[in-house]
Protein backbone atom coordinates (compact mmCIF):
# COMPACT_ATOMS: atom_id res chain seq x y z
CA UNK A 1 0.00 0.00 0.00
CA UNK A 2 1.42 3.73 -0.85
CA UNK A 3 2.10 5.75 1.98
CA UNK A 4 -0.56 8.38 3.08
CA UNK A 5 0.71 11.69 1.70
CA UNK A 6 0.36 14.27 4.58
CA UNK A 7 0.32 18.08 3.75
CA UNK A 8 2.48 20.65 5.24
CA UNK A 9 1.99 23.50 5.07
CA UNK A 10 4.95 25.85 3.30
CA UNK A 11 6.74 28.23 5.76
CA UNK A 12 6.08 31.27 4.62
CA UNK A 13 2.15 30.30 4.86
CA UNK A 14 3.00 29.78 7.98
CA UNK A 15 4.36 33.03 8.91
CA UNK A 16 2.24 34.83 7.27
CA UNK A 17 -0.65 33.26 9.09
CA UNK A 18 1.16 33.69 12.35
CA UNK A 19 1.63 37.38 11.71
CA UNK A 20 -1.90 38.24 10.30
CA UNK A 21 -4.18 35.55 11.69
CA UNK A 22 -3.26 35.63 15.61
CA UNK A 23 -4.97 33.92 18.10
CA UNK A 24 -7.80 35.92 19.99
CA UNK A 25 -7.34 34.85 24.05
CA UNK A 26 -11.43 34.62 25.61
CA UNK A 27 -10.94 34.17 29.13
CA UNK A 28 -13.33 33.18 31.70
CA UNK A 29 -13.12 35.38 34.95
CA UNK A 30 -13.81 33.64 38.82
CA UNK A 31 -10.71 31.75 39.35
CA UNK A 32 -9.32 32.11 35.86
CA UNK A 33 -8.33 35.75 35.98
CA UNK A 34 -9.86 36.43 39.47
CA UNK A 35 -8.74 33.96 42.06
CA UNK A 36 -11.80 33.25 44.68
CA UNK A 37 -11.18 33.72 48.66
CA UNK A 38 -12.13 30.72 49.77
CA UNK A 39 -10.41 30.90 53.66
CA UNK A 40 -9.35 35.04 53.54
CA UNK A 41 -9.37 36.50 57.11
CA UNK A 42 -11.40 39.56 57.76
CA UNK A 43 -11.64 42.45 60.00
CA UNK A 44 -13.52 40.93 62.25
CA UNK A 45 -11.39 37.80 63.07
CA UNK A 46 -14.28 35.54 60.67
CA UNK A 47 -12.76 34.25 57.25
CA UNK A 48 -14.43 34.87 54.26
CA UNK A 49 -15.60 32.08 52.44
CA UNK A 50 -16.46 33.17 48.91
CA UNK A 51 -18.53 30.33 47.71
CA UNK A 52 -20.70 30.23 51.08
CA UNK A 53 -20.90 34.13 51.23
CA UNK A 54 -22.58 33.99 47.35
CA UNK A 55 -24.83 30.97 48.38
CA UNK A 56 -26.04 33.34 51.23
CA UNK A 57 -26.32 36.41 48.72
CA UNK A 58 -28.51 34.38 46.68
CA UNK A 59 -31.12 32.55 49.47
CA UNK A 60 -31.62 36.35 50.77
CA UNK A 61 -32.17 38.32 47.21
CA UNK A 62 -34.49 34.70 46.23
CA UNK A 63 -36.23 35.01 49.30
CA UNK A 64 -36.93 38.72 48.79
CA UNK A 65 -37.87 38.67 44.96
CA UNK A 66 -40.35 35.53 45.87
CA UNK A 67 -41.44 36.34 49.17
CA UNK A 68 -40.21 32.89 50.25
CA UNK A 69 -38.99 32.21 53.31
CA UNK A 70 -34.97 32.26 53.62
CA UNK A 71 -34.45 28.49 54.62
CA UNK A 72 -36.77 27.16 51.58
CA UNK A 73 -34.74 29.71 49.48
CA UNK A 74 -31.12 28.39 50.32
CA UNK A 75 -32.73 25.20 49.91
CA UNK A 76 -33.98 25.57 45.84
CA UNK A 77 -30.99 27.78 45.26
CA UNK A 78 -28.71 25.06 46.61
CA UNK A 79 -30.53 22.06 44.22
CA UNK A 80 -30.39 24.12 41.39
CA UNK A 81 -26.99 24.03 41.61
CA UNK A 82 -26.72 20.82 42.18
CA UNK A 83 -29.21 19.62 39.30
CA UNK A 84 -27.99 22.19 36.79
CA UNK A 85 -24.75 23.56 37.93
CA UNK A 86 -26.77 26.88 38.10
CA UNK A 87 -29.23 28.44 40.37
CA UNK A 88 -30.67 30.26 38.02
CA UNK A 89 -31.88 27.44 35.88
CA UNK A 90 -32.72 26.17 39.27
CA UNK A 91 -35.46 28.21 39.98
CA UNK A 92 -36.05 28.58 36.32
CA UNK A 93 -37.20 24.74 36.44
CA UNK A 94 -38.35 24.33 39.95
CA UNK A 95 -41.67 22.99 39.15
CA UNK A 96 -42.68 24.18 43.16
CA UNK A 97 -42.64 27.73 42.45
CA UNK A 98 -43.62 29.61 39.45
CA UNK A 99 -40.25 31.56 38.40
CA UNK A 100 -40.57 34.14 35.59
CA UNK A 101 -37.58 35.18 33.55
CA UNK A 102 -37.80 38.69 34.77
CA UNK A 103 -37.73 37.58 38.83
CA UNK A 104 -34.95 35.42 37.28
CA UNK A 105 -33.24 38.40 36.16
CA UNK A 106 -34.11 40.54 38.72
CA UNK A 107 -32.05 38.08 41.54
CA UNK A 108 -29.44 37.10 39.28
CA UNK A 109 -28.29 41.01 38.48
CA UNK A 110 -29.22 41.90 42.29
CA UNK A 111 -26.61 38.71 43.82
CA UNK A 112 -23.49 39.82 41.46
CA UNK A 113 -24.22 43.51 41.82
CA UNK A 114 -23.99 42.58 45.94
CA UNK A 115 -21.00 40.34 45.92
CA UNK A 116 -19.37 42.72 43.72
CA UNK A 117 -19.77 45.87 45.48
CA UNK A 118 -20.40 44.79 49.18
CA UNK A 119 -17.90 47.34 50.90
CA UNK A 120 -16.38 43.87 53.59
CA UNK A 121 -16.90 40.84 51.65
CA UNK A 122 -17.73 42.13 48.24
CA UNK A 123 -14.66 41.78 45.61
CA UNK A 124 -14.01 45.59 46.10
CA UNK A 125 -12.52 44.41 49.42
CA UNK A 126 -10.37 42.23 48.38
CA UNK A 127 -9.82 41.63 44.51
CA UNK A 128 -6.20 43.80 44.09
CA UNK A 129 -4.24 44.99 40.85
CA UNK A 130 -2.51 42.55 39.60
CA UNK A 131 0.59 43.97 37.47
CA UNK A 132 2.01 40.68 36.08
CA UNK A 133 -1.35 39.99 34.20
CA UNK A 134 -1.47 43.74 33.42
CA UNK A 135 1.50 43.52 31.73
CA UNK A 136 1.65 39.98 30.68
CA UNK A 137 -1.90 40.83 28.42
CA UNK A 138 -0.25 44.28 27.40
CA UNK A 139 2.05 42.65 25.60
CA UNK A 140 -0.52 40.35 23.26
CA UNK A 141 -1.09 42.11 19.55
CA UNK A 142 -5.15 41.06 20.14
CA UNK A 143 -7.26 42.23 22.76
CA UNK A 144 -8.73 39.78 25.16
CA UNK A 145 -12.62 38.85 25.48
CA UNK A 146 -13.73 38.07 28.92
CA UNK A 147 -17.11 34.96 28.94
CA UNK A 148 -18.17 34.60 32.46
CA UNK A 149 -21.09 33.38 34.51
CA UNK A 150 -21.20 36.30 36.21
CA UNK A 151 -22.99 39.10 35.45
CA UNK A 152 -21.90 42.07 32.74
CA UNK A 153 -21.51 44.26 35.87
CA UNK A 154 -19.79 42.45 37.69
CA UNK A 155 -17.62 41.64 35.78
CA UNK A 156 -16.16 44.93 34.67
CA UNK A 157 -16.41 46.08 38.43
CA UNK A 158 -14.06 42.70 39.08
CA UNK A 159 -11.61 43.92 36.39
CA UNK A 160 -11.56 47.37 37.65
CA UNK A 161 -10.35 46.66 40.87
CA UNK A 162 -7.37 44.54 39.07
CA UNK A 163 -6.75 47.28 37.13
CA UNK A 164 -8.11 45.42 33.80
CA UNK A 165 -10.60 47.22 32.68
CA UNK A 166 -9.87 49.40 29.48
CA UNK A 167 -6.13 49.44 30.15
CA UNK A 168 -5.92 45.38 28.63
CA UNK A 169 -9.57 44.54 28.37
CA UNK A 170 -11.77 46.87 26.50
CA UNK A 171 -15.05 47.10 28.55
CA UNK A 172 -16.89 46.01 25.28
CA UNK A 173 -15.32 42.72 25.12
CA UNK A 174 -17.02 41.58 28.95
CA UNK A 175 -19.79 39.38 28.21
CA UNK A 176 -22.12 38.30 31.29
CA UNK A 177 -24.18 35.65 31.23
CA UNK A 178 -27.01 37.71 31.02
CA UNK A 179 -26.00 38.80 27.66
CA UNK A 180 -25.66 35.03 25.97
CA UNK A 181 -28.92 33.32 28.20
CA UNK A 182 -29.21 31.72 31.76
CA UNK A 183 -29.74 28.41 30.21
CA UNK A 184 -26.52 28.58 27.62
CA UNK A 185 -23.78 28.10 30.51
CA UNK A 186 -20.43 27.28 29.04
CA UNK A 187 -20.73 23.24 29.73
CA UNK A 188 -23.21 23.94 26.42
CA UNK A 189 -21.95 25.05 22.31
CA UNK A 190 -24.51 27.68 22.92
CA UNK A 191 -22.51 30.68 24.36
CA UNK A 192 -19.37 29.63 22.14
CA UNK A 193 -21.81 29.77 19.07
CA UNK A 194 -23.06 33.02 20.44
CA UNK A 195 -19.95 34.89 20.59
CA UNK A 196 -18.56 33.36 17.24
CA UNK A 197 -21.60 35.40 15.53
CA UNK A 198 -21.39 38.38 17.46
CA UNK A 199 -17.66 38.87 17.12
CA UNK A 200 -17.10 37.15 13.42
CA UNK A 201 -13.93 35.64 14.90
CA UNK A 202 -13.38 31.96 13.58
CA UNK A 203 -12.94 29.18 16.15
CA UNK A 204 -9.72 28.11 14.81
CA UNK A 205 -8.62 31.91 16.00
CA UNK A 206 -9.75 31.40 19.60
CA UNK A 207 -8.04 30.15 22.91
CA UNK A 208 -10.25 29.66 25.94
CA UNK A 209 -8.50 29.50 29.34
CA UNK A 210 -10.93 28.09 32.03
CA UNK A 211 -10.89 26.67 35.57
CA UNK A 212 -13.46 24.17 35.22
CA UNK A 213 -12.37 21.39 32.62
CA UNK A 214 -16.27 20.93 31.85
CA UNK A 215 -16.74 24.34 29.98
CA UNK A 216 -14.21 23.31 28.08
CA UNK A 217 -15.68 19.95 26.09
CA UNK A 218 -17.80 21.98 23.55
CA UNK A 219 -15.05 24.86 23.02
CA UNK A 220 -12.59 22.37 21.71
CA UNK A 221 -15.23 20.13 19.97
CA UNK A 222 -16.25 23.69 17.99
CA UNK A 223 -12.27 23.78 17.30
CA UNK A 224 -11.23 26.53 19.96
CA UNK A 225 -7.83 25.78 21.61
CA UNK A 226 -8.12 24.76 25.35
CA UNK A 227 -6.11 25.90 28.23
CA UNK A 228 -7.38 24.14 31.77
CA UNK A 229 -5.73 25.92 34.74
CA UNK A 230 -5.83 25.60 38.60
CA UNK A 231 -7.73 27.13 41.14
CA UNK A 232 -6.29 28.37 44.15
CA UNK A 233 -5.36 25.34 46.58
CA UNK A 234 -5.17 22.87 43.53
CA UNK A 235 -1.93 24.83 42.51
CA UNK A 236 0.97 21.82 42.37
CA UNK A 237 -1.63 18.96 41.77
CA UNK A 238 -1.40 17.06 38.80
CA UNK A 239 -4.21 17.82 36.05
CA UNK A 240 -6.23 14.61 35.03
CA UNK A 241 -5.97 14.01 31.60
CA UNK A 242 -8.79 14.94 29.26
CA UNK A 243 -8.29 14.62 25.52
CA UNK A 244 -10.58 17.96 25.21
CA UNK A 245 -7.83 20.18 26.79
CA UNK A 246 -4.97 20.90 25.00
CA UNK A 247 -3.11 22.64 27.72
CA UNK A 248 -2.75 22.28 31.30
CA UNK A 249 -1.22 25.12 33.76
CA UNK A 250 -1.17 26.20 37.00
CA UNK A 251 -2.12 29.38 36.44
CA UNK A 252 -3.51 32.11 33.51
CA UNK A 253 -0.25 33.53 34.05
CA UNK A 254 1.97 30.86 33.35
CA UNK A 255 -0.32 30.08 30.15
CA UNK A 256 0.62 33.47 29.00
CA UNK A 257 4.08 33.61 29.44
CA UNK A 258 4.34 30.45 27.71
CA UNK A 259 2.37 31.83 24.87
CA UNK A 260 4.59 34.54 24.53
CA UNK A 261 7.69 32.81 24.82
CA UNK A 262 6.94 29.88 23.01
CA UNK A 263 3.93 30.13 20.84
CA UNK A 264 -0.07 28.64 20.33
CA UNK A 265 1.33 25.10 19.99
CA UNK A 266 4.02 24.44 22.46
CA UNK A 267 3.22 21.30 24.94
CA UNK A 268 5.57 19.47 27.18
CA UNK A 269 5.35 16.28 24.99
CA UNK A 270 6.25 17.92 21.55
CA UNK A 271 8.70 20.82 22.91
CA UNK A 272 10.86 22.64 20.85
CA UNK A 273 13.80 23.94 22.76
CA UNK A 274 14.99 27.79 22.48
CA UNK A 275 18.32 28.62 21.64
CA UNK A 276 18.62 29.49 25.28
CA UNK A 277 17.70 25.88 26.87
CA UNK A 278 19.90 24.52 24.19
CA UNK A 279 22.87 26.62 24.83
CA UNK A 280 22.07 26.28 29.13
CA UNK A 281 22.06 22.49 28.66
CA UNK A 282 25.06 22.06 26.92
CA UNK A 283 26.92 24.41 29.34
CA UNK A 284 29.00 21.34 30.41
CA UNK A 285 30.42 20.93 27.07
CA UNK A 286 32.16 24.45 27.08
CA UNK A 287 32.14 27.37 24.82
CA UNK A 288 33.82 26.05 21.70
CA UNK A 289 30.19 23.67 21.56
CA UNK A 290 27.98 26.82 22.79
CA UNK A 291 29.20 28.70 19.87
CA UNK A 292 28.95 25.77 17.61
CA UNK A 293 25.12 25.20 18.02
CA UNK A 294 24.42 29.23 18.43
CA UNK A 295 26.49 28.95 14.84
CA UNK A 296 24.24 26.34 13.69
CA UNK A 297 21.05 27.89 15.31
CA UNK A 298 21.45 31.31 13.12
CA UNK A 299 22.45 28.84 10.14
CA UNK A 300 19.24 26.71 9.87
MG1 LIG B 1 -14.40 30.02 36.52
Amino acid sequence: MPEPKTFRMPKINYYVRKHFRTKILVLDLDDTIMPWPRNMPLKNGKHLNLNAYVSNVFAKIASEVLGLDRDEAYELCSSGYFNYGSAIIGLLETPDYDVTEEQAHEIFMRVHQQTATNPSKGVVAWAKPNFKLYYLLSQFKTVPYIITHGSTPYAKIALQCMGLLNTVVPEENVFGLELYGYYNTKNKPNPYIWFQQKTGIPFNRMVMSEDSHKNLFFAKALGIKTVLLHREGEQGEPFPNYDYVDHTHQKLEDYLQMFLDKGVNYTEEKLERSLEELVSENAPYGAYYQNYIIDNAISA
